[in-house]
């Protein structure tokens, strides 16, 4: 194994301990149609940038953000939005409509409040695309 610079001596190790990894850096790395245009460096595991204040000129970052945590984060705080179409609840809803079922009824197939089954309904079927409106 090639001789690190004594300031690369720790990168390795840190790296085996999973608590987080060097990312490009964004301030003087870029992509070029989501291709890195930096070199790979072999040691950090990721593309260098040139250089710059944001990365003290080593061209990438540490980052320690835990994003298995923060995407549990993220499914807590938006269970609902995207809730009934994560859920695999339209097909069930929508054959319930089809059955001239009310809401509550709906929301109880479902385990869900109706209202706000409703609610989320209506939202998706405002912001699905038809594809065959445009006449
Ligand atoms: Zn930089």
């Amino acid at each position: 194994m090639a001789e690190l610079p004594i300031e690369l001596n720790g990168v390795a190790d840190a790296l085996a301990c999973d608590k987080g990894f060097w990312r490009s850096c964004t301030g003087c790395h870029e992509l070029n149609e989501g291709v890195p245009t930096g070199p790979f460096s072999d040691v950090m595991k990721c593309h260098l940038g040139m250089g710059c204040f944001e990365c003290g000129g080593i061209g990438a970052v540490w980052d320690m953000t835990d994003y298995a945590e923060m995407g549990r984060y993220l499914a807590l705080e938006t269970p609902i939005a995207f809730g009934l179409m994560a859920q695999g609840h339209i097909p069930a809803v929508e054959a319930a409509l089809a059955e001239g079922a009310d809401w509550q009824e709906i929301g109880r197939r479902i385990g869900w409040d109706g209202d706000t089954a409703k609610a989320y309904y209506e939202r998706h079927v405002a912001t699905e695309p038809k594809g065959v409106d445009h006449g």
